[in-house]
């Protein structure tokens, strides 16, 4: 099970306003592996019936296109997923193809209730061949085993106001350490917390006018030259390649949820540098 090291200070001794703004994440740690339809997963098989209609993009330029699954996750794997009363299983899929606004994958949340779905060595769906005309093969992930870790996240750099994001810059000068990189919210794929924003916050609204909660973030990488100093665990192996995304140019898709609204709708968007 990996660890994430104790941050190598406590920031809110040194910012005191950020006391009370930690949210807590739990990392996938996504790793090269056979997972199975009943295992949480990164690229894994889904825990879908075949007698249910496999999800296909609406999107015009490709219409049904069939979605490739990109995470299943058991509420009994991560802890304090969101799910509607009656579930405890979260299916995310997409459309591998470039859409419009944001050129990334078309996002798609099915909950269900582990309990009444198929067997997981019972009759389960068949996921069409990927649609190669339109698919990005960056946007199709390669079976990952998860390892979930909760962390505690604070606000993104572009979450802070500019009075913090100054004294910070001040702060950090010279002393080796950086809040965008090493302090502030976890890099790679997790769930819940506080997105680890590339550019400024794009927080949606669900359609009734609720503010949505972020749901999941998959990662092109899990940390960086930089960022591995504080979120690489060193328990972790370092050769096992994880799911081989490439979302626009190192980018994040980050999906969101309305937790007010029991039909959980989703959104999502897509940042990269
Ligand atoms: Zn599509
Ligand atoms: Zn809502």
């Amino acid at each position: 099970m990996p660890h994430t090291p104790p941050r190598p200070l406590d920031v809110t001794d040194e910012f005191p306003e950020l006391a009370g703004q930690e949210r807590p994440t739990v990392r996938l740690h996504p790793r090269r592996g056979r997972p199975a339809p009943a295992d949480s997963s990164l690229g894994g098989p889904l825990l879908w019936p075949a007698a249910e209609p496999w999800p296909r993009c609406d999107d015009p330029a490709h219409a049904g296109a069939p979605m490739v699954g990109v995470a299943q996750l058991y509420a009994r794997d991560v802890p304090g997923l969101p799910a509607p009363p009656g579930a405890d299983v979260c299916q995310v899929l997409w459309c591998p193809a470039p859409h419009v606004p944001d050129f990334g994958p078309r996002v798609l949340v099915r909950w269900r209730a582990a309990a009444t779905g198929p067997a997981p060595d019972g009759d389960l769906a068949v996921p069409p061949p990927v649609d190669r005309a339109t698919a990005v093969d960056d946007f199709i992930p390669g079976p990952c085993a998860v390892s979930p870790e909760r962390t505690i996240d604070y606000p993104a750099w572009w979450e802070l106001p500019d009075e913090l994001r100054e004294r910070i810059e001040a702060w950090q000068d010279g002393n080796g350490w950086s809040y965008v990189y090493h302090l502030g919210a976890a890099p790679g794929t997790k769930v819940g917390g506080w997105p680890n924003w590339i550019q400024d916050p794009e927080w949606p609204t669900c359609p009734r006018g609720h503010a949505m909660d972020h749901l999941l973030t998959v990662a092109s990488w899990e940390y960086d030259g930089e960022s591995r100093r504080t979120w690489r665990p060193p328990d972790l192996p370092e050769e096992d390649g994880d799911a081989g995304l490439m979302l626009g140019d190192a980018g994040n898709v980050y999906v969101f949820t309305c937790v007010t609204c029991d039909d959980r709708p989703t959104a999502s968007v897509l940042q990269s540098s």
